[in-house]
């Protein structure tokens, strides 16, 4: 049998299901899921799709179609025709068809659409007579050209017009001179002959401009559309966004050939895009906004300003305007049974678009809705207690970066309250943001990437300003809803956003922003509320919005039950531990000695450290030691209470020595005379400390060979410190950790100076025994591969995927901003290997190191704290190999808690969930 190409759907039946998202693209998957499936059957006007593989083939091939293709069409336009009782090209009952893209992932206006296909000069005479609506029939008409000429003629043609000179600005133009001359406001105020007149002035245009006449022919302009559609998967801006969002280029888009109905047949007809829950704070309340005689693009265009279908979505801008739930009350109700069907049919927020033609309801589109991080947790936790979902499925269902959003930072509620509200708009993407104004998507590129924040500030967003609103801190536009394109695509981000901002008046060419008698220009500072819909002049400053919000805990609570791994946190003060265990952190999985040598009160042991450093004999070393030792025992000491017996891995002396010989004069003159030598003397140690290739020299478990006095007075401060809890009857678990291991050899020389020390203390305590562990870090490729070798020894191991990564790609940590952004630039290297794990060759080291480790020491325990420990990805990895924990800094724990709860999800055998 031939290969399909087509699928149909319609009249109760379709050849696809909501499954088959990677053929038919998300739209036509479910398109046909609501159209066929027995417990929905919606209306949804008939068509077909066009598989996602003929659009592979279209670019493998030159832009050619399989030969099969066109016979399919037609087989499925026949089907078509029979349902809709219509006839495509007919000059008598013409049916009029939409040419939609739809790739398996939503790209929100990132690829084109061309609706009112089928309408020629003939077919309008039939339009007229079947509908008595001539207004219609050219307004639909007028549509049709623009679209056309634009995303067919032009930009499929591969045409780039000079700013301000595409054929849709030149159109446009013409329509709002239209309206001036007869004195409307908006394009539904304009009579037949109006529209009429206006489709043959446009048609002359496009001639001029593009030197084509507009195809009278409803088989071109079916074919035309077609191609445009698979044309625009590499249209600039799709493929900006495929990058943003990760999106395969392989994958291509579907086609979506639609039976049209129509919003624009009058005040009985109307057009609109509704979410089954409230998208930006989870509401379980139906929420959307819709347009009378209007067509689909309208309300995202936001041109019009949508009124709110019901009460709840009424908000200060459209509360005047009349909702659908009073306007068409039968239509609404049937809508609101659609909600409850969709989402018992989906068991997830559905966000819809439908058409009223006449009074009639028709679904054109459902989908899983975008939703903010505030709004993904509460959605979640609400459909678990209506039963609708599982524990397991309230874990999927919010991403760590949504997660992420609700540990961002909101405008400091005492501050706000006395500053001064510049305007209002509405609340499109939630939490606080400042950054300095720009007016346009590539200065918001160039100002972000010279480290500034910016916000960016539009009359109102299109797809082309994606890689600008990426790199804002946040989005404030003059106009648009709640479903435009700037909400939607904030929303997707989790970035702040504030649309629709009417009393705010742009100037995009001065750069200048007027606001109820406030004039701010381009680098001017301001603060937004993206929560409330408000926005300041100046900064505000932030805080952390994490509070205590139960259903936040209430969901990681969820986590926790699911995953295996436990999560600690990378943390080296008594403040950062304690706020990490208000996170949930179950341990610290690295504790920086050297912490206590830099910023806030470092002073003291830093000069005592230094002293330490440039002594010459053992003695001297150790009298240095010994003022050191009580600095290093208090602070080791406050960080094992505040973790109340979690275990706490606390790493010995790392960093190169040299990095701590001071440059400063005064400095090196006290430090001369508090050893009793000259400053020539101190400057000669001094310069013998210093090293050509430091990260590979003298440092780690080095020093500790070379000057086992340092090892042996760490490991008195830990072992005192947890001495004198337990005095205290407090409970401690230390695990003392060896870094930059390479031999067994070295571990074993190590551990023969903690083991006596231990002993020492436990009798000068008078002790039976401190709870503890000796273990090593694995972060230097040999470590890896001789781990086996090591596991005799350690009784556990950590991963520095930091050293790993840079020594085992020999890229040096400190260097990479010269060429790494070159070797992601040009695919070279998928991502930064230095913030999501290289699982091809360092997880091969980690891989190889938790096997040989494990086949010496069955219950080895293994965790990570490289950075790559609060890192999804990596998180996913760390659970595959068998990992015990990941550590991370205090802010990831909750985000970690998710994706290892994830992790623990993915590797469930796949029975049905
Ligand atoms: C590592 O190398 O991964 C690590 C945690 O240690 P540091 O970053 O301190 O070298
Ligand atoms: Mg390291």
């Amino acid at each position: 049998m031939a290969r399909k190409f087509v699928y149909s759907f319609g009249g109760g039946k379709a050849d696809g299901k909501a499954e088959m998202k990677n053929l038919l693209g998300g739209k036509g998957a479910n398109l046909a899921e609501m159209a066929g499936h027995k417990e929905l059957r919606l209306p949804v006007p008939s068509g077909f799709t066009i598989t996602t593989e003929v659009c592979t083939h279209f670019y493998k091939s030159n832009r050619k179609y399989p030969t099969k293709l066109k016979g399919q069409v037609n087989a499925a336009m026949k089907k078509v025709e029979h349902l809709m009782g219509k006839k495509f090209g007919d000059e008598k009952n013409p049916l009029l068809v939409s040419v939609r893209s739809g790739a398996r992932k939503s790209m929100p206006g990132m690829m084109e659409t061309v609706l009112n296909v089928g309408l020629t000069q003939k077919t309008i005479q039939g339009v007229i007579k079947l509908t008595g609506n001539e207004r219609f029939a050219y307004d639909s008409y007028r549509r049709l050209i623009t679209m056309y000429s634009d995303v067919v003629m032009e930009k499929a043609a591969g045409i780039e017009p000079k700013e301000g000179q595409g054929i849709r600005q030149q159109l446009d133009r013409i329509l709002d001179k239209t309206k001036k001359e007869k004195g409307v406001k908006t394009d539904s105020e304009l009579d037949a002959a109006t529209l009429k007149n206006l489709c043959a002035v446009y048609k002359a245009k496009i001639k001029e401009v593009l030197g084509k006449e507009f195809p009278d022919n409803a088989e071109e302009q079916l074919w035309g559309g077609v191609g445009a559609v698979f044309s625009s998967w590499n249209g600039r801006r799709a493929i900006s966004y495929r990058r943003i969002e990760g999106i395969p280029d392989e994958w291509g888009t579907a086609v979506n050939v639609q039976s049209m109905v129509f919003g624009n047949m009058g005040e009985t007809s109307a057009t609109g895009v509704a979410f089954t829950r409230n998208p930006g704070n989870g509401d379980n309340k139906f929420y959307g906004e819709y347009l009378v005689n209007a067509q689909g693009e309208d309300v995202v265009a936001g041109i019009r300003t949508p009124a709110p279908i019901n009460s709840y979505s009424q908000s200060d801008h459209n509360k005047n305007l009349v909702i659908l739930e009073k306007l068409m009350p039968k239509a609404y109700k049937q809508l609101e049974d659609i909600r409850k069907r969709l989402e018992y049919h989906y068991k997830d927020m559905q966000d819809i678009e439908f058409t009223i033609e006449n009074e009639k309801l028709f679904m054109l589109q459902c989908r899983s809705g975008k939703r903010n991080g505030p709004a993904a947790v509460r959605m979640a936790m609400d459909m678990l207690k209506e039963k609708l979902i599982k524990k397991d499925d309230v874990v999927t269902r919010v991403t760590p970066s949504q997660l992420d959003e609700l540990l961002h930072p909101i405008i400091d509620p005492k501050e706000e309250k006395v500053a001064k509200i510049l305007a209002k708009g509405l609340p499109a993407g939630p939490g606080g943001a400042c950054g300095q104004i720009v007016f346009n998507a590539n200065d918001a590129v160039a100002w972000y990437k010279s480290g500034k924040k910016v916000i960016l500030v539009r009359e109102e967003t299109n797809p082309e300003d994606v890689e600008g609103m990426r790199a804002a801190e946040a989005i404030l536009t003059a106009r648009g809803g709640m479903t435009s394109h700037a909400a939607l695509v904030a929303r997707g981000w989790g970035k702040c956003c504030i649309v629709g901002c009417s009393e705010v008046e742009i100037d995009a060419h001065t750069k200048i922003l007027s606001v109820n008698g406030t004039t701010l220009k381009e680098g001017d500072w301001i603060t937004l509320n993206g929560s409330k819909g408000t926005f300041y002049a100046g900064r505000l400053p932030m805080i952390n919005a994490t509070e205590e919000n139960k259903l936040f805990n209430d969901f990681l609570k969820i986590c926790d039950m699911v995953r295996t791994l436990k999560i600690r946190t990378n943390a080296d003060t008594p403040d950062d531990a304690a706020k990490a265990r208000a996170f949930g952190a179950e341990g610290i999985g690295l504790f920086r000695t050297e912490h206590m040598f830099y910023g806030k009160n470092s002073e003291e042991p830093l000069f005592k450290l230094r002293k330490m450093i440039v002594s010459k004999s053992t003695e001297e070393r150790r009298r240095a030691l010994g003022e050191l030792f009580p600095h290093v025992k208090k602070d080791i000491k406050g960080t094992l209470a505040a973790m109340s017996g979690f275990p706490v891995t606390i790493r010995l002396l790392d960093p190169p020595l040299h990095e701590f010989v001071p440059h400063d004069e005064g400095q090196m003159k006290n430090l001369a005379e508090s050893l009793g030598i000259s400053m020539d003397v101190l400057e000669k140690r001094a310069a013998s400390l210093r090293e050509s290739n430091p990260m590979m020299g003298h440092r780690g478990v080095r020093l500790g060979v070379t000057y086992p006095e340092v090892t042996e007075m760490q490991i008195r401060a830990i072992f005192e410190a947890a001495a004198e809890l337990i005095k205290e009857n407090k409970k401690v678990f230390p695990e003392v950790m060896i870094p930059v291991v390479c031999t067994e050899r070295e571990l074993n020389h190590q551990l023969e100076i903690a083991k006596r020390v231990y002993k020492e203390v436990l009798a000068q305590y008078n002790l039976k025994q401190i709870p503890h562990l000796f273990g090593t870090m694995i972060e230097i490729p040999r470590a890896a591969l001789v781990s086996d070798k090591i596991a005799e020894v350690a009784e556990f191991f950590s991963f520095g995927t930091n050293d790993l990564t840079q020594m085992g790609f020999g890229f040096s940590r400190d260097d990479i901003g010269g060429f790494l952004p070159d070797y992601v630039g040009k695919k070279i290297l998928p991502e930064d290997p230095f913030q999501s794990i290289d699982v091809e060759g360092i997880g091969q080291l980690i891989d190889i190191s938790v096997r040989k480790g494990r086949s010496v020491k069955k219950d080895l325990k293994i965790g990570i704290c490289g950075e790559h420990g609060g890192d999804p990805a990596s998180i996913h990895f760390c659970h595959k190999v068998g990992m015990n924990y990941v550590s991370c800094s205090p802010y990831r724990v909750p985000i970690a808690r998710l994706a290892a709860a994830q992790a623990a999800l993915a590797d469930k055998p796949t029975k049905k969930r």
